[in-house]
């Protein structure tokens, strides 16, 4: 088919988990979708590690409470009433894909395979999908959009704008599309990176890449500031240059380089109980190893080695040999382990954009643009984050099922 000589219904640009549970959706098939890149949903191919942890059951309640902002929350609020996990698990369901729910409550197909779900959405895709289109301009004259590419211009009634944000950029998120909401009169959040991992200064522990701390209790303090800005309880992962792990992706959209990050390696609810906990096992057991009861306390033989090596402790050291002031390092050093935040990882490796097009100019009951009529945005584009878990999917696939709902064809 020669597309270019049609007018359309609706143009979507952008074929990723947004853009194409849209192009499933439409009430028309006078429909394109313009893709950038030689394939659709690259991105969801490498999701949930290959997976695609595509929502979270688990917070039923509280399921808004795992995006960035109170303005994010209250923006998504309409989408999810209309389209929650529940509707997308039966939608998947009805479509042929098995899905299993861990006991995280996150929701996977029951594959495990990313390629079941991007193929599932590529075959339920109401439009034409063009590939290798780059787009150069786009403009709005009277009633119709004009989206010129390298491929010829198309010409549309309803324009959506589902190109995603700017991580991971070689699966075809590159940040372009906020170029293109510019040209269509929208302001962008800056853009940075989140869900990432961190690096540390003077990082001596990349030995321990690989091994996680479970349940740890952190505290993020601002540079000469006493008073922490976040507290966080969730498991933290040594990587080769830092930190990463749930709680620090999490924690990583408020960060910094120059902040520092206070943790502890045990799993920690009440400090003084732990520290108090420590100091007796020290006492109690003068002859014994300090590696030994760090072990005993439930630390891996790793971490527990590495604390009497930071203290330049005799590896043989016994409680017997540490006076008071030892051993409250040992204690603090448990429970109150500190770093300074080097830098937070690039858009090379974020998970997410923090940032996007402002929610401000969009009407959150439709996802049409303020400015602009007949334009919508769906997905990540929009100045929305949500934890790890399955919430930037759900907030991809609710956002473009309301545009589905309300666009008029
Ligand atoms: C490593 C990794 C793992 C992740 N794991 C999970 C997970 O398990 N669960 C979860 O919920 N979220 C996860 N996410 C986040 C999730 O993938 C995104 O939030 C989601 O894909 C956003 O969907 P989207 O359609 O808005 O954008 P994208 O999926 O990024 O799709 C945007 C599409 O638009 C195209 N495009 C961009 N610009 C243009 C342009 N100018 N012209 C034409 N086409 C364009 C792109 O090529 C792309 O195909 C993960 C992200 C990463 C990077």
């Amino acid at each position: 088919m020669d597309t270019r000589n049609t007018l359309y219904d609706v143009v979507v640009i952008g074929g990723g988990a947004a853009g194409l549970f849209l192009a499933a959706h439409l009430p028309t098939s006078k429909a394109l979708l313009i893709e950038h890149k030689e394939a659709a949903g690259k991105k969801i191919l490498i999701t949930g590690g290959g997976m695609c942890n595509l929502t979270n059951t688990q917070a039923k309640e509280d399921f808004l409470q795992h995006y960035g902002s109170r303005a994010q929350r209250n923006f998504l609020l309409p989408s999810f009433q209309a389209f929650p996990p529940s509707s997308l698990m039966q939608w998947f369901e009805s479509k042929g894909v098995s899905l299993v729910t861990r006991e995280d409550g996150k929701v996977f197909p029951a594959s495990l395979d990313a390629h079941e779900i991007r193929d599932v959405l590529v075959r339920e895709s109401k439009a034409s999908i063009v590939y290798n289109s780059k787009i150069s301009s786009l403009s709005k004259d009277g009633e119709y959009f004009s989206i010129h590419t390298d491929n010829g211009c198309f010409t549309c009634k309803n324009l959506v704008l589902a190109t995603g944000g700017m991580s991971y950029p070689n699966t075809g998120s590159d940040g372009s599309g906020y170029s293109l909401a510019k040209m269509l009169g929208h302001s962008i959040v800056p853009p940075k990176p989140a869900l990432a991992a961190i690096m540390v200064d003077t990082y001596q522990w990349k030995h321990l890449a690989g091994n996680a701390i479970r349940s740890s209790y952190a505290e993020f303090h601002h540079p000469g500031e006493k008073k922490r800005f976040l507290q966080a309880t969730g498991d933290i992962l040594f990587t080769h240059d830092g930190l990463s792990g749930p709680l620090i992706l999490t924690a990583s959209r408020e960060l910094k380089a120059g902040d520092s990050i206070t943790f502890s390696l045990l799993p920690m609810e009440n400090k003084r109980e732990v520290q108090e906990y420590l100091l007796a096992l020290l006492s109690s057991q003068p002859k014994k190893q300090v590696s030994t009861i760090l072990k005993e306390a439930g630390l891996v033989t790793s971490l527990a080695q590495q604390v009497v090596r930071e203290l330049a402790l005799d590896p043989t050291s016994t409680p017997a040999h540490l006076n008071k002031a030892q051993r409250q390092d040992l204690v603090r050093m448990v429970t109150e382990r500190r770093f300074i935040i080097k830098g937070i990882k690039g858009f090379n490796a974020a998970m997410v954009t923090c940032g996007g097009v402002s929610l401000k100019e969009i009407d959150r009951n439709n996802m049409q643009s303020k400015r602009v009529e007949h334009l919508y945005f769906c997905g990540e584009i929009l100045d929305v984050d949500g934890q790890s878990g399955g919430y930037n999917l759900q907030a991809a696939f609710s956002t473009a099922y309301c545009v589905a709902e309300h666009i008029q064809v």
